[in-house]
């Protein structure tokens, strides 16, 4: 899979069902023409994805995903959505480990693990999150709770020295809060992740991309952007009108 760097990924989360994101789609594509010095990401609603796998089709730059999976192959698991139908509809990437998935659904350490594995073995690439809730922070444990997360959700993949894996540094009280981490902050722990990534995938580590997310907007985009480590965005909020999103794309 190649991707160019800067990343920069729109989670839309539970917006843009197909009509939507096709209107999306064909307003930020005549403002987006083809660019080759970076990766546009797209997470939308799973129902969508057939939607905007047609709207991207001959674009490179663009690269599509979903928020979430469940990690069995297939069978009697109600509403959920596997690894191969994801790849079947045009996705490349699956979000785990999400804020909202820990902290609204309850998804613990061990789902994320078996999920990453899921995506490895059905081909596709994790972006893995992995976040401090506020009160960790104050307590002077952020760093070691995404340390935690990250060998967590990494666990029970095989082919971590040689297959891609993406990684959101998104801090919980940053999410949607409109607080950001400062580009120091967001540096300090991406250093961390880098060490320890390149603990636990070799010399692939030292290239893995690490996303920042939590309330950028096409304000801040740029400047967490030049910030050292952050390789690219995770955004939510201001992914959902065409024209912030297309000011963050271009940062
Ligand atoms: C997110 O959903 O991953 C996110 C970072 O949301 P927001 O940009 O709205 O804070």
């Amino acid at each position: 899979m190649t991707m160019n760097r800067p990343i920069l990924a729109a989670n839309w989360k539970m917006n843009n069902g197909p009509t939507s994101a096709r209107e999306f789609m064909k307003s930020f594509l005549d403002q987006y023409p083809r660019q080759n010095d970076r990766t546009v990401l797209f997470f939308p609603p799973a129902i969508s994805l057939t939607t905007m796998a047609a709207a991207i089709a001959d674009r490179r730059d663009i690269m599509l995903g979903v928020q979430n999976v469940y990690w069995k192959d297939q069978g009697a698991f109600t509403g959920e959505l596997s690894v191969g139908m994801a790849r079947d509809a045009g996705a490349r990437v699956v979000l785990v480990g999400h804020s909202e998935r820990r902290h609204v659904f309850g998804e613990t350490d061990e789902e994320t693990a078996l999920k990453c594995a899921a995506v490895e073995r059905g081909g596709l690439t994790p972006l893995l999150c992995v976040g401090e809730l506020l009160d960790q922070r104050e307590a002077g444990n952020a760093e070691s709770v995404v340390v935690q997360q990250l060998r967590a959700g990494f666990s029970q993949m095989t082919q971590l020295a040689t297959r891609d894996v993406l990684v959101a540094y998104e801090p919980v009280w940053a999410i949607g809060t409109g607080k950001t981490a400062t580009p120091e902050d967001a540096t300090a722990m991406h250093s961390v992740i880098r060490k320890e990534l390149s603990a636990l995938c070799g010399d692939r580590g030292r290239i893995t991309p690490i996303l920042y997310g939590g309330s950028v907007t096409s304000a801040n985009a740029q400047t967490l952007l030049g910030a050292p480590q952050v390789d690219g965005l995770l955004v939510g909020g201001a992914s959902l009108d065409a024209g912030s999103w297309l000011a963050v794309a271009r940062a």
